[in-house]
């Protein structure tokens, strides 16, 4: 859907004025302009939808008015269109999705650049120091060749060596550095991949989901396959806790990945999207399609008997209730998201332990 006139550009008030000095103003009082320009349409929409000034909030405005964030400039264009109220409740549920989620994704993403820029600066001052050195010790070569014929000074000849046995130490001490630099550089690789990862479950976490989600339906989109999601809840899982203790919930939670991971195969994507809600990616699957999958996943887990191993008691049946949304239903890939969870609380509603579809 294009965004209509104004919304991501400049707001009608301003647009005249700046598009008026913008032909003849110098480049640095033209981005003044469009920064002024961009606070101006902050404000009128602050104002418009009588929204407190946080930070929290600016944050996630600018990021739909600046054009830095077109999916959250989407959600409120279609809620302003839908009318429905662009309010304090609203606009918390988009910054949790969003901004947090990009605000922490972007801080690791800056520190691991900031390590590879320097893991490559410091391979390259090792190339040259060794470089430099290996010249040093061709240089030397060459003179010990001349002084050792028969008007050799013996003890020139003592110390090029001795500075020759100097040189070598350093060549060893650049090789050991280049070693340490791959263990850093293979750290950082296992550090990245550790962040796509869920700690308790093992299971690919939230942001690898996001990603995964992201690519996935730019490529259904494009080949016109169809994707669609599910987000799955445990039943009642507090009360595992409340009985049982914390640990045994984290085992359940363990074991529900397991099955989960197992049962879904190669083709559908699983990944724990936190607390006691997992999130599965179907590609090529209309939403009947993965309900009828997910419903067999159900069913299969609510027959199964978990146990306590530490007490030995039975933890009863544990179901989870799940909606499933179609992606390539609409353009906005999120708005998918909203549908299975708004699926999942009608199956919750409807008594928990069922498949519903958004
Ligand atoms: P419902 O059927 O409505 O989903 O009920 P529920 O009890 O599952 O829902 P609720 O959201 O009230 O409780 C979820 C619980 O999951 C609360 C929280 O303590 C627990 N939980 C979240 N993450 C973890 C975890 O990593 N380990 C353990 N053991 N518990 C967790
Ligand atoms: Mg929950
Ligand atoms: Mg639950």
């Amino acid at each position: 859907m294009p965004f209509p006139a104004g919304y991501l550009s400049r707001s009608p008030r301003t647009r005249d004025a700046a598009a008026a000095s913008a032909p003849l103003a110098p480049a640095t009082s033209r981005a003044d302009a469009a920064r002024r320009d961009l606070l101006d349409r902050i404000a009128d929409f602050v104002t418009r939808h009588d929204l407190a000034m946080t930070a929290s909030n600016l944050a996630t405005i600018c990021g739909a008015l600046s054009g830095s964030h077109p999916e959250l400039a989407g959600a409120m264009m279609r809620r302003e269109a839908a009318g429905e109220p662009i309010d304090q409740a609203w606009l918390d549920s988009l910054a949790q999705l969003d901004v947090d989620t990009h605000a922490n994704v972007a801080a690791f993403e800056t520190l691991s650049d900031t390590l590879e820029y320097a893991i490559a600066r410091f391979a390259q001052t090792a190339r040259t120091a060794q470089t430099e050195t290996s010249d040093h010790r061709g240089a030397i070569d060459a003179q010990i060749a001349t002084l050792a014929g028969p008007d050799g000074l013996a003890q020139v000849l003592d110390l090029s060596r001795a500075m020759l046995v100097r040189i070598e130490q350093i060549e060893a001490a650049m090789a050991r550095s280049e070693a340490e630099m791959e263990r850093l550089r293979e750290s950082l690789a296992h550090a990245r991949s550790e962040a796509d990862v869920d700690h308790l479950t093992r299971l690919p976490n939230r942001r690898a989901f996001e990603r995964k989600l992201a690519a996935a339906a730019i490529e259904a989109r494009e080949t016109g396959a169809p994707l669609s999601l599910a987000f799955c809840d445990v039943d009642h899982f507090k009360q595992i806790n409340d009985r049982h203790g914390h640990a045994a919930g984290d085992r359940v939670l363990c074991a529900l990945a397991g099955s989960f991971a197992e049962a879904a195969g190669e083709h559908c994507f699983v990944a724990r999207h936190g607390g006691e809600e997992f999130v599965l990616l179907f590609r090529g699957l209309r939403k009947e399609a993965a309900r009828g999958r997910l419903d067999a996943i159900r069913r299969a887990q609510a027959a199964r008997q978990l146990m306590n191993r530490e007490t030995g008691q039975p933890f009863g049946k544990i179901t989870f209730s799940a909606g499933v949304a179609e992606v390539t239903e609409d353009p906005d890939t999120r708005s998918a998201l909203a549908r299975a969870d708004a699926a999942l609380y009608r199956a919750k509603q409807l008594g928990r332990n069922r498949v519903e579809l958004g």
